[in-house]
């Protein structure tokens, strides 16, 4: 029977190799592949600073510390995004600040501008299944009211908004290494990046015991540092990114042709190039057809089926949640579909086969 993830890593010899030679280096932790992987992937991006982390929940942690946040500030974030969003701001005693999205299932620009008070400090601007948010109204709304703006760039490695790479826009930005997310580092992984000196070089200490210098700690710290063979991984993984996306892009198009008419397909809008983590579409009767594809080998997923601001972790906190309607609608309608560096289309095809069908039969 065919079998078709919803997703999956591409692992090439090149990859292999650096591991093992990694793993014969004799050096595992903070060596020369991973200042190596930081460079790289900061002039990827086209960020000054990249800092390495353990995951994008454990960098984004230490960066709210290093840029400042403190208990009581309010962070406008986007309740539709997968929950680490949320996390680290929620550790450090900030208070998460639930707005709607828009029809690219980023964050609603006039949504935000409505939600500012004098508490808020930030915003993060979630680039949801590889679709860059609105950087332009948003870094507006930040200018004017002094916010700063973090992009979360953990679906989105490689978008680009107006011709320049998602996590170079905003006041910083972060990744994630996990392993289905467009980079990978075959484990967990994640950075932060900035243009900011300071702020990267706080981080860099906080990650690593408050430390500069082996014995002297200037700060009290962490353990949340980053190993030699994930970077290895990482970088070899980081040359052929640009490859794998433009095939999920192949992919996304493909599916596009196929299903347009039929079921609500993904919007890309004029200024965005997507990088297409997900390919999500929306159909009223989701479950049903979800059924049907799991039924043929097709794997797919839900991201996410209960929106943030109505996780029990969240309502046991915050008395006054918001009501966020289109949020609350797309949850129920929204199904990701099988993409990944070398889905071949065939497949794609096999999946929008399956698709129709299921849209004849119950027509
Ligand atoms: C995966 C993900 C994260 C968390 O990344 P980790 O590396 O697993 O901590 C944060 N935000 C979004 C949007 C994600 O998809």
């Amino acid at each position: 029977m065919t079998s078709i993830p919803l997703s999956k890593i591409t692992i090439t010899d090149e990859v292999r190799q650096a591991v093992l030679t990694a793993v014969d280096s004799g050096k595992y932790i903070l060596g020369e592949q991973c200042a190596a992987f930081e460079e790289e992937l900061a002039a990827y991006v086209g960020m000054k600073h990249c800092v390495l982390s353990s995951s994008w929940t454990a960098a984004v942690f230490l960066l709210h510390r290093a840029m400042g946040l403190e208990p009581g500030d309010e962070v406008i974030v986007p309740s539709h995004t997968a929950f680490p969003t949320i996390e680290p701001l929620i550790h450090w005693g900030a208070k998460p600040v639930f707005v709607d999205v828009d029809e690219t299932y980023c964050l609603d620009p006039a949504a935000v501008a409505a939600a500012v008070t004098p508490r808020t400090v930030g915003i993060i601007a979630v680039h949801l299944y590889g679709h860059p948010a609105d950087m332009d109204a948003l870094q507006a709304i930040a200018e004017r009211h002094k916010l700063w703006l973090l992009e979360d760039c953990a679906q989105a490695t490689g978008a680009t908004h107006r011709g320049r790479k998602v996590g170079s826009i905003g006041t910083a930005s972060a990744f994630s290494f996990y392993p289905t997310k467009n980079l990978t580092v075959l484990g967990d992984g994640g950075c932060i990046m900035t243009n900011d000196a300071a702020v990267a070089e706080r981080v860099r200490m906080l990650r690593d015991h408050g430390r500069k210098s082996k014995y002297v700690h200037e700060m009290v710290g962490f353990n949340l540092r980053f190993n030699e063979i994930q970077a290895a991984a990482g970088r070899v993984l980081l040359r052929q990114l640009d490859e794998f996306n433009a095939h999920r892009r192949r992919v996304a198009a493909r599916y596009n042709e196929r299903l347009a008419g039929l079921v609500a397909t993904p919007l890309e809008k004029p200024w965005a190039e997507h990088a297409y983590h997900m390919y999500v579409i929306r159909t009223p009767r989701r479950d049903e057809l979800a059924a049907h594809l799991a039924a043929h080998g097709i794997g797919t997923g839900i991201h996410y089926p209960i929106p943030n601001h109505q996780q029990p972790a969240v309502t046991a906190l915050y008395p006054d949640l918001p009501k966020l309607p289109h949020t609350e609608a797309l949850v129920g309608e929204i199904l990701s579909l099988p993409i990944y560096g070398d889905l071949p289309l065939a497949d794609v095809d096999f999946v929008c086969d399956r698709i129709v069908e299921f849209l004849e039969r119950s027509a």
